[in-house]
């Protein structure tokens, strides 16, 4: 970190794999500090939507180009901090992009060179004037490689998918245990071997294994990491 930047002005960048708790601890991070927050995985998953609504194959680059640049994300600032809407084109498709055929076919959109290459710029350009926590997988190796904080998640298989199981029950979304965990390991797999942002900590993140750490125990490792040695 070149210089200190004051806590309001902050970027933090949060990687990890499905079910590390990225988004809880993203969220609350970003309310404690009073930031921003931008889920990129919500991007991906919402241009994936989009992609099966039009019946675009999800690996075809030219029809997915096409559609992401007749797409609109916008993230508007949240009523409630810890149920943040995202809109595509100015619908709110928040649940809709939880759905399982949406998971089943995020990370072959994600694989794409030229679909990353075009959010990759959106999410710099939200991110341009600072006071933000911004969680995915590239997102301290490629998305913000300056940002002041880069932290990456990790937890068991078993422990993230019993987290995203539970999450879709309380959604009321359907879901197996089984099939989430073999969901999440293919998932994990194309993301973890993909040529272009693959899911990687950067050389200066710091990691933090969540499997036995409450959610407040990893944002108070995050905020004392954001306030050591940092004025206001
Ligand atoms: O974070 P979430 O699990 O919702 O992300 C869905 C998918 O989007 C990931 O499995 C990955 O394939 C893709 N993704 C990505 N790069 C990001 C964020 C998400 O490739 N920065």
């Amino acid at each position: 970190m070149a210089e200190k930047r004051k806590a309001k002005d902050l970027v933090i960048a949060i990687d990890g794999p499905a079910g590390a708790g990225k988004s809880t601890i993203a969220k609350l991070v970003a309310a404690r500090l009073g930031l921003r927050y931008i889920d990129t995985g919500a991007m991906y998953r919402a241009l994936t939507l989009k992609a099966l609504r039009a019946g675009v194959d999800c690996a075809d680059a030219g029809g997915l180009m096409e559609l992401l640049a007749q797409s609109r994300f916008e993230f508007p600032v949240a009523k409630e901090p810890e149920n943040p809407a995202v809109l595509l084109d100015g619908e709110d498709v928040s649940t809709l992009i939880r759905l399982p055929e949406v998971s089943q076919e995020v990370s072959r959109v994600a694989m794409v060179p030229e679909v990353r290459r075009e959010l990759v710029h959106i999410q710099r350009e939200l991110a341009a004037g600072g006071g933000i926590v911004m969680d995915g997988r590239d997102i301290g190796t490629v998305v913000l490689p300056e940002a002041d904080i880069k932290v990456f998640l990790t937890a068991s298989l078993e422990e993230r998918a019993r987290r995203r199981y539970l999450e879709m029950r309380q959604k009321g979304l359907p879901a197996t245990l089984e099939e989430i965990k073999k969901q999440i390991a293919t998932r994990d797999k194309l993301d973890r071997e993909r040529e272009v942002g693959p899911l990687q900590a950067a050389p200066d993140a710091i990691c933090i294994d969540t499997t036995a750490l409450s959610p407040e125990e990893v944002v108070d490792k995050i905020i004392q990491l954001c306030t050591e040695g940092r004025e206001g």
